[in-house]
């Protein structure tokens, strides 16, 4: 039986064996670890410290009074010790027989439990002198238990724990329970860098591995668990870092070459009639970038495989009409075009805009699904896309259902694509035959975050807006300018304009913002602008309404608009020049941007001006200074970046984010750079295909699963 056991655990272990293969871990431990996803040797070394302590032994403790020691120490006894404060004061002394305490002012009757006589420990803290050498409050690790302990058959060396730079480990309490803290992990990750001496193969291209000056994978490994040095601690984190990055990147490179193999089914032509004679009939210039961008669409979209796109543009910047005149060279030629927008108000206001733009072409077949329309006419229109009677469908959600289905849908255009997650854009690619897609974002992204994120797509920027539009002169006043406010408000609706004034509504406390925003609705119709129209929107309102209130606003029948965020993203009215945001201290600074962008729209001078109490955190001040010095969409998003981190940047629809161990979007923006380059130039998609690190990115890690 004890054979049997010993044999199992002595046999050939690799990076890919079982943890369950390493002396020490039955089934139990095996269970614990699999709980935070440690299943292979491999997954337990990529289990790296979250932090780590210089344990390097003090050896001459009287010289060093006043420093950050290390001491190993042998409890001898506690006591409380009452004075103005009591507290708990653990004896013990160093190998050498120098009397050292341990002063715990909390925690009293916890710690008074842990220390107990003949107990081993490592202390780390500053070495005061108080009536005798003493810690107050070390950090602490237990090293033996003494005595008859089952834990004292520690055959590992005492080296791991202490006398050096060691390892914390993040743990959790189904690990605790296993004996799997910090030092119980520092063991067994030690234990199986012994096991695998020599055993570890290298995984990147010997050319990256010299080019780069890495360390080769098993010493990185050493290092980064156990570092013999700070500098090669650093040096360990790098590899790792770059190792992530790298594999991630060889990932896009192969959804890539994947789709690559998908043949396309579906042409649209070179070029439209009805395009033309849109663009002939336009009020304006296209601008440069749209012309560009409209090419390089072009180009894209007349391959044999279908293009994945992803035209990136700040608020304002006219990527509606690309995506109107591209989406004209599929109907011209009976293909149908889906379009599908976050809400319903942008969704109704895009199918306008296309009616407009069409004029009295004889368009036939456009459609506007939104949700909640009369079973009929929802049915009606159901048959003529799955008959193809009709050609290019705008709308909402309600596009993903079922029972959508469509003859042949060879575009499908999402805008505000962050707004929707994954495995909604799958489902709307999915009713199409293989499809083209071209995902549009008024988010600027940080370059870095848009090559995580979309680096396997087709990239196209509209940088500069349209010509003539005037800066947005942006102002920051606390509420006790709120007369005055109202006053400039009065001034420009006299003039002729229109104006926005937003109010925050968050999830927790929904119902109080609602109420909060009708209560203002109601004041400022009633008390503040009774000589004009005001109107009110919100997302609980019906479709009907929603719609009445857009189109009042877009007539100018109502020129001061009290509305929640649902305006945020891309609605558009030229017209409105003033924007006034409440408690815009409350909002991040990528939603202060995109609300803002629905004013500047026009030839007007155009103001958006933030209001908030006066006492608000410093964190919120930053966003909101931003705002007022630039107008920049990619300058406010690093901004936002260093801020609030990627993922609440992005949004919580936007989980998308690989989840990367060590690399950090924030930090390594050179590595992101770096190890793309790499890894198109010596990764083999085989490497990836065979390696497991790359299957820990979710497939939802990039805008489209293939
Ligand atoms: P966004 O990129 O934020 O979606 P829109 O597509 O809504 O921007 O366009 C913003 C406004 O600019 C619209 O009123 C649109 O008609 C107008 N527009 C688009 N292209 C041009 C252009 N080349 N010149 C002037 N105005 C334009
Ligand atoms: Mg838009």
């Amino acid at each position: 039986m004890k054979n049997s056991a010993s044999e199992k655990k002595t046999g050939a272990v690799g990076l890919s064996s079982s943890v369950s293969s390493l002396k020490g871990v039955g089934a139990k431990k095996e269970e614990a670890l699999a709980s935070v996803g440690i299943r292979t040797v491999q997954d337990l070394l990529l289990w790296f410290p979250r932090k780590y302590l210089d344990r390097n032994l003090t050896e001459n403790i009287l010289l060093k009074q006043g420093e950050s020691v290390t001491l190993i120490l042998e409890i001898l006894d506690s006591y409380l010790a009452h004075g103005r404060k009591t507290r708990l004061v653990v004896t013990a002394k160093t190998k050498n027989n120098e009397p050292v305490s341990l002063v715990f002012f909390k925690g009293v009757q916890y710690f008074r439990r842990v220390f107990h006589t003949g107990l081993l420990v490592a202390a780390t803290g500053r070495l005061e002198y108080f009536r005798g050498f003493q810690l107050v409050h070390p950090d602490y690790e237990i090293l033996s238990y003494g005595g008859n302990s089952e834990l004292n058959t520690d055959d590992l060396p005492e080296s791991i724990h202490v006398g050096r730079i060691i390892p914390l480990y993040p743990t959790t309490e189904a690990l605790r329970e296993e004996h799997l803290d910090s030092r119980g992990l520092r063991r067994l990750v030690f234990y199986s860098l012994e096991t695998l001496k020599g055993k570890i193969p290298e995984i990147l291209p010997k050319e990256v591995v010299s080019l780069r000056t890495f360390l080769d994978r098993e010493s990185a490994f050493r290092e980064i668990h156990f570092p013999s040095e700070e500098a090669n601690l650093s040096k360990a984190r790098t590899r790792f870092k770059y190792e992530e990055l790298y594999y991630f990147n060889l990932l896009i490179e192969y959804k890539r070459s994947r789709r690559a193999k998908v043949p396309r089914i579906l042409w649209p032509l070179p070029e439209s009639q009805s395009a033309k004679e849109v663009v002939s009939k336009l009020p304006f210039q296209l601008t440069g970038d749209q012309t560009e961008s409209l090419s390089k669409i072009g180009e894209w979209t007349r391959s044999d495989t279908p293009a994945a796109i992803l035209l990136q543009g700040d608020v304002g910047s006219g990527k509606t009409l690309v995506a109107l005149l591209t989406a004209l060279r599929y109907t011209d030629n009976q293909v149908q075009v889906c379009m599908v927008a976050p809400t319903e108000i942008l969704a109704r206001q895009h199918y306008q805009t296309v009616l407009r733009f069409l004029g009295n072409m004889p368009f036939l077949g456009i459609e506007l699904l939104v949700g909640k329309e009369p079973k009929k006419i929802r049915a009606e229109k159901l048959y003529r896309l799955k008959k193809a009677e009709s050609y290019f469908v705008i709308g909402t959600h309600s596009l993903f259902q079922e029972d959508v289905e469509f003859k042949d849908l060879g575009l499908v255009v999402i805008d505000e694509q962050h707004k929707f997650g994954v495995e909604q854009r799958e489902t709307l690619r999915a009713k199409g035959k293989n499809p083209d897609i071209l995902a549009m974002t008024a988010t600027p992204i940080p370059r870095t975050l848009c090559l995580t994120l979309y680096g396997d797509l087709e990239l196209v920027t509209l940088k500069h807006k349209p010509a003539g539009r005037k800066p947005i002169q942006t102002r920051w006043f606390t509420d006790s300018r709120r007369n005055g406010v109202y006053n400039s408000i009065r001034k420009y609706v006299l003039q002729g304009r229109q104006c926005y004034i937003v109010y925050p509504l968050v999830e927790e406390s929904e119902k109080s913002d609602l109420k909060s925003c009708i209560e203002a609705y109601e004041t400022l119709q009633k008390d503040v602008f009774p000589e004009f129209s005001v109107g009110l929107l919100h997302g609980r309102l019906d479709a009907a309404e929603k719609d009445r209130v857009m189109n009042s606003f877009q007539k100018n029948e109502i020129q001061i608009l009290v509305s929640t965020t649902v305006i945020e993203v891309g609605v558009d009215v030229p017209n409105a020049s003033v924007m006034v945001i409440e408690h815009s201290d409350r909002f991040g600074i990528s939603q202060l941007h995109q609300l803002r962008g629905r004013v500047g729209r026009g030839s007007h001078e155009s103001f958006c001006i933030l209001l908030s109490d006066s006492q608000v955190s410093e964190e919120a001040k930053v966003r909101i200074q931003a705002l007022v010095d630039s107008e920049d969409g990619f300058l406010l998003s690093e901004i936002d970046l260093k801020l609030r981190g990627p993922g609440e940047l992005l949004g919580v629809r936007q989980s998308g984010l690989p989840d990367f161990r060590i690399a950090d979007l924030r930090e390594d923006k050179d590595w992101i750079e770096i190890s793309r380059d790499d890894a198109k130039k010596f990764g083999s998609i085989g490497d990836m295909e065979k390696n497991e690190i790359s299957h820990r990115f979710a497939e939802g890690a990039l805008l489209f699963s293939n």
